[in-house]
């Protein structure tokens, strides 16, 4: 038993030494910034989204919107835009982005809230049905066809066990960009996959906090994508009112030089040029 001891050590401290060389390696490489990349403003881009169409966007959030004169991208089911459908035509009105967040948003059977509504039960048709219906009843109401997605629960998947599929690709076929969620890190513009960009959590946070994602995202050239559910006070999935305007004001500040753009706005510019980098 010993001697498996020591040699399971032995196996161990091989691993971590090599790790620890391939580490070294790639610290010495140069960086991969975006350094080549160049945003149209400044030195990043952000972008605020706001998921799952819940009233209090509309209800408290479009107004303060407004004074802070800062367009934002909504995720939308239908079923929420039906709640305020008057309160969502003024978003469009406003210039906000309305984009597709699936029509009834299924997540792994795993949450309580989606057990009768389980992604494990899915196949590819049907996530496909619930993408383009979302974006049918969505036009329908509001006039407009969404051009980017969010992952329900950020989660990509259909099936179960060995016949799980990703459901990526229909995303890529259907939309400029796929937006994820509680994602590590914001966007390497230079070669982030569209159809799978992170997603930053915004909500339950005070302006410190998102400001320190975002200089960190400005000294690597990165696009942070935030992603968060209510607008009101800081609580539970709730973006902090007071907090969002400290940022917009912040990024709206030349002198930090952020881009901020909606979802659709800067993944298009993220788009061509990646392009561009091909055709090259
Ligand atoms: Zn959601």
């Amino acid at each position: 038993m010993h001697t498996v001891g020591r040699r399971r050590f032995f196996v161990l401290g091989m691993c971590c030494a090599l790790s620890l060389a391939r580490h070294d390696a790639l610290s010495a490489r140069p960086r991969q910034t975006p350094a080549a990349f160049r945003w149209p403003t400044g030195r990043a881009a952000v972008s605020l989204s706001f998921d799952d169409a819940r009233t209090s966007q509309v209800d408290e959030g479009l107004a303060a919107l407004k004074k802070m004169g800062v367009k934002v991208t909504f995720f939308v089911t239908p079923g929420g835009v039906e709640k305020r459908v008057d309160g969502w035509k003024q978003a469009v009105t406003d210039g906000h982005e309305i984009a597709n967040h699936s029509m009834t948003h299924p997540c792994s059977g795993n949450y309580a809230f989606s057990s009768a509504n389980a992604l494990e039960t899915y196949t590819l048709e049907s996530m496909a049905q619930q993408l383009d219906e979302a974006n049918a009843r969505i036009e329908k109401l509001l006039g407009v066809k969404p051009t980017t997605f969010a992952y329900p629960c950020g989660q990509k998947f259909v099936g179960r066990d060995r016949n799980v599929k990703s459901y990526v690709p229909l995303i890529a076929e259907r939309f400029l960009v796929g937006r994820g969620y509680l994602d590590e890190s914001p966007n390497n513009p230079a070669l982030t996959d569209l159809a799978q960009a992170m997603g930053t959590a915004f909500d339950d946070m005070d302006f410190v906090q998102m400001k320190s994602i975002v200089d960190g995202a400005a000294a690597d050239g990165r696009w942070v994508i935030f992603a968060g559910h209510e607008i009101g006070r800081k609580a539970y999935q709730t973006t902090d009112l007071g907090a969002l305007g400290q940022l917009s004001a912040y990024l709206k500040d030349p002198a930090n030089g952020i881009w901020l753009g909606t979802v659709g706005e800067v993944g298009a510019y993220v788009r061509d040029r990646q392009r561009e980098a091909a055709a090259r």
